[in-house]
């Protein structure tokens, strides 16, 4: 069944002629130009290889920055000249569609006069065919351009730092291995998400439209009995879990790994990893197959990064290493001391990659939904910072403070073979777990934590793969400048390597990530903390940024500043959303309960007061009564208020101002909302209560 629906190598070599075959291979190998017959051919072979399986329209399948996915469906079927019809898919169709680029966010690339963007495709990642009840789907990764080819999606910059760390990589390998003709990077991520019940979270408007509840009082049993993590999987979910493990086994993502996660109806499911560029498009395929699955079992799959207050969030760990064309994990230990020095090359080059561009990785996973996350004391800080445990701290102290200035050969090779002494062969089972970090190294590859659940993985690996291969190419230089003083090449490593370890070692950090005292000593360290995704965001548009994104060939000018524009709105309008929501249901839900409740109350008294009692046999319901008027004269001022505040915002043209006003200004009466209706709910007949509460959400399976 694994890759049934998948125009995979096996479904080419069937379906295509040798010379399609061979020119489409090598098209995905090495990126080289697919000519138009040769596309010819391949639509056709995709097309009857589709027909056969009872596809009749396709799609340009791609990656807006609108954080989903986009679809247009076209039908094979066409008119010919003489009005009869024909079953059609070319070349052309298959290299280039012009979807209806309006609706998608531009940051004001597209002027209104050139609306058009392009779709085009990338022979890198499979196409394949998606079933949605008895339709079915060809389904061709794209990336999406504007009319002049700036970059509007996630894969098209992925695709640029794939093969920029490609390069750079190669080049430093050839240092220890000049058989090494590629390198790419790889990617398996590990996906958190909540599943509830979903007639329950149709009657909440708040997860129906922003995801997350605005509202709702933590539950008596929440978290605190860690119960749910060792327990069995409930019954409904496993169903699900079966069901979407088999949608995805048929669209050839190798799921391999489930589980319950910690909080009460949270789990994780996690596969193999792969080449980077397609790990992203699977895990982007994967939420969208949930969402559909989850349908059919009347559940909701929640990828929120904190629908639930109290209880733990949901990120996306994602799991990177390099892989060699030989075979090599280029983050795991070597066998041999020659191969350690070329391990400990990578992984130095790694912490000093995060190190300078610290700011750019925290932009990288920077949203409005993961700011609920960061620094709560159950996620990774909004601090960047890189874990490598015990040994390998060692093993760069040991070569800090033994390579020396003057260094012979009889030292280097003493120094060599020690180190290869303390590095466990098999390091993965030896690093001990710190799980606080956002950036951990794991024993043959590194685990960026900090990505938000529902997130497109993209973006943080194009960052990632990025800065590797700008750090690397200036490793390069610098060794090869010590090479061309006249310094042996290993000692010229060594030597770049310890200054990489002196250089950046303020971002190494063993301890405690969520403690009070870690935050004080970051800055003491001089290390960022950007709380807010406003603040993150700059990092994409400091000169830093700059020049690591045009010296690499990433983004242009126009296109950076465009993306930054985007992430900007997308902030704004998300944030603007759960106001509007928040509004809504503590005016129209939230209020009319308590006033229900509190008129129930006011007749209560009236009967007892009627009957002729005391005022002492009604204190209790006189006392609720205006605890009631009090919270709700509090949620009435504060939704007005951020009503106000909303406005300020929206007549503020600059971008970037308006989202810091969304973030401090209308953000910040959330919380003084949910307080009083959180109140309310504990006070209110539970039959009046208009909103299913956090215990039915969170334990009706
Ligand atoms: P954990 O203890 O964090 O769960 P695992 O070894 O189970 O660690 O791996 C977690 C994830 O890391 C999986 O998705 C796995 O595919 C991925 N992974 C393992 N090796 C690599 C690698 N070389 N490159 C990228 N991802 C990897
Ligand atoms: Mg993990």
């Amino acid at each position: 069944m694994f890759g049934s629906n998948v125009f995979n190598g096996r479904a080419m070599r069937e379906c295509l002629s040798d010379e399609a075959y061979k020119s489409l291979m090598n098209s995905a190998k090495t990126g080289a130009k697919i000519d138009r017959r040769m596309a010819d051919q391949v639509a056709a072979g995709m097309k009857a290889w589709a027909e056969e399986r009872g596809v009749t329209h396709f799609t340009h399948w791609f990656q807006p920055l609108t954080g989903t996915t986009a679809e247009k469906h076209d039908s094979f079927f066409t008119i010919k000249s003489d009005g009869t019809a024909i079953e059609l898919f070319d070349g052309d169709a298959l290299i280039q569609q012009e979807p209806d680029a309006s609706s998608f966010p531009n940051g004001g690339i597209r002027a209104t006069f050139e609306a058009r963007g392009y779709t085009a495709w990338d022979p890198s990642s499979p196409a394949f065919i998606m079933e949605a009840g008895s339709g079915k789907t060809l389904c061709i990764p794209t990336i999406f351009i504007a009319y002049n080819g700036e970059s509007l999606d996630h894969k098209a910059p992925l695709l640029k730092s794939i093969s920029a760390l490609d390069k750079a990589a190669v080049d430093v390998c050839h240092y220890f291995d000049k058989n090494v003709t590629k390198v790419t990077a790889t990617l398996g991520w590990e996906q958190e998400y909540f599943v509830i019940d979903e007639t329950l979270a149709n009657a909440r408007p708040d997860l129906l439209m922003c995801g997350r509840t605005l509202l709702g009082h933590s539950p008596a049993k929440g978290q605190q009995l860690e119960d749910h993590y060792f327990g069995s999987i409930p019954e409904r979910v496993f169903a699900f879990m079966q069901d979407f493990e088999q949608e995805s086994y048929k669209l050839g993502i190798p799921l391999r790994t489930r589980h319950n996660e910690v909080a009460p109806g949270q789990f994780e499911c996690a596969p193999i990893f792969e080449e980077v560029n397609i790990a992203v498009d699977h895990n982007t395929l994967l939420m969208d197959v949930m969402h559909k699955v989850a349908k059919r079992h009347k559940l909701k799959a929640l990828m929120h990064e904190k629908p639930f207050a109290g209880v733990n969030g949901s990120g996306k760990h994602n799991n990177w290493s390099l892989a060699t064309d030989t075979g090599v994990n280029l983050l795991a230990p070597g066998k041999t001391p020659r191969t350690n020095l070329m391990f400990l090359t990578f992984f130095v080059n790694t912490i000093k990659a995060v190190h300078d561009y610290a700011d750019l990785m925290r932009g990288a996973i920077a949203s409005a939904n993961n700011d609920h996350r960061l620094g709560a004391n159950e996620a990774p800080p909004a601090i960047i910072s890189v874990y490598i445990g015990k040994y390998l701290t060692e093993v760069l102290d040991e070569i800090e403070s033994r390579v020396k200035d003057k260094f012979s050969e009889q030292d280097e090779v003493i120094l060599k073979l020690d180190i290869h002494k303390q590095i466990p062969e098999l390091l993965m089972d030896n690093t001990d777990r710190n799980r606080t970090s956002p950036f951990a190294f794991t024993g043959n590859k590194f685990e960026f934590r900090a990505v938000g659940s529902s997130a497109n993985c993209g973006s943080p690996m194009m960052v990632l793969n990025t800065i590797m291969a700008e750090t690397l190419k200036r490793f390069k230089h610098d060794v090869d400048a010590l090479i061309e003083k006249g310094e042996k090449k290993e000692i010229a490593i060594l030597h770049i390597l310890r200054q990489y370890i002196s250089t950046s070692k303020k971002i190494r950090f063993e301890g405690d990530n969520y403690s009070e005292e870690w935050a004080e000593e970051a800055k003491r360290r001089g290390l960022s903390n950007f709380k807010t995704t406003p603040e993150a965001l700059d990092a994409y548009v400091t000169d830093n940024a700059k020049d690591l994104f045009f010296g690499n060939n990433i983004f242009s000018k126009r296109e950076l500043e465009a993306r930054h524009e985007i992430m900007l709105e997308d902030y704004v309008k998300k944030v603007q959303i759960e106001a509007r929501i928040l509004g809504y249901i503590a005016t129209n839900h939230v209020l009319p309960a308590a006033i229900n409740y509190q008129n129930t109350l006011i007749e209560n008294i009236r009967g007892l007061k009627e009957i002729g009692l005391e005022s002492s046999a009604y204190k209790a319901q006189l006392n609720l009564a205006s605890i009631i008027s009090g919270h709700i004269q509090n949620i009435n001022d504060n939704v007005e208020a951020m009503i106000e505040a909303r406005k300020r915002a929206n007549n503020t043209e600059d971008m970037h101002k308006r989202a810091h006003m969304y973030c401090h200004e209308v953000k910040a009466y959330f919380d003084k909302i949910r307080y009083h209706a959180d109140k309310l709910e504990l006070i209110v007949d539970d039959k009046l209560w208009p909103l299913p509460k956090y215990r039915e959400l969170l334990f009706i399976k």
